[in-house]
């Protein structure tokens, strides 16, 4: 059994890659175990901050680890929230506040084309120079307002254009895993460990 370490605090995440790495033989450890603290995504790219969650949590547990950096981008505000965008509204902004801001923010906007993206980074070691990183993105509208009880973050407000009108929030999670900008995401780093036999 391999160990990977999965840089993140969210359940739900780890349960997602838990259940797909399983088969092929990896234990994905929560960094909770090990107790790392949340450290400051202090990059201007998904791909620098999903390198220093994955660094800071091989650095601290001495495993293997996978980390994820995610994040809506409207083509009218010019990419905004984007890597800002769990914390739009603020600091300790809940869903709730970032959804409301980005639909007052976007009243008066006809324009209203967007996607999801996300950023898998696997480090081998907490020096690993040639880190494997996988992007991929999902693309879609922010609607008018708020559909559906599912997801998270900005699912209400988003609209992908496979979906018919339905949101992000109103497909079960076997749909969004199919669709999504994580879920093909991890398909892609899957392939890529597996092409580098790490699985
Ligand atoms: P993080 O990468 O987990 O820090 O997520 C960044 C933020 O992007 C989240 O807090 C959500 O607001 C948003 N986000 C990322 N992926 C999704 C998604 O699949 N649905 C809804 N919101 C998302």
């Amino acid at each position: 059994m391999k160990h990977i370490v999965l840089a993140s605090g969210n359940q739900g995440k780890l349960a997602e890659f838990a259940q797909l790495l399983a088969p092929l033989g990896v234990d994905m450890l929560p960094q909770s175990q090990f107790s790392v603290s949340e450290v400051a995504e202090t990059g201007t790219t998904f791909v620098e901050n999903a390198i220093i969650k994955a660094r800071h949590a091989a650095a601290i547990t001495g495993h293997a680890t996978i980390a994820d950096d995610s994040g809506l981008e409207v083509d009218a505000l010019d990419g905004a929230p984007g890597i800002y965008s769990a914390r739009y509204a603020g600091d300790n902004a809940s869903d709730n506040d970032n959804v409301s801001k980005l639909l007052t923010t976007m009243q008066a906007i006809p324009q209203r084309t967007a996607r999801f993206q996300c950023v898998l980074v696997y480090m081998r070691h907490h020096k690993d120079p040639t880190p494997i990183i996988c992007q991929a993105s999902w693309e879609g509208v922010v609607s008018h307002q708020r559909q559906g009880e599912n997801g998270h973050g900005y699912d209400p407000i988003f609209i992908p254009n496979e979906t018919q009108d339905l949101s992000a929030a109103q497909i079960d999670a076997h749909e969004k895993n199919r669709l999504s900008h994580r879920g093909k995401a991890l398909q892609l780093l899957i392939s890529a460990m597996q092409e580098k036999g790490i699985v």
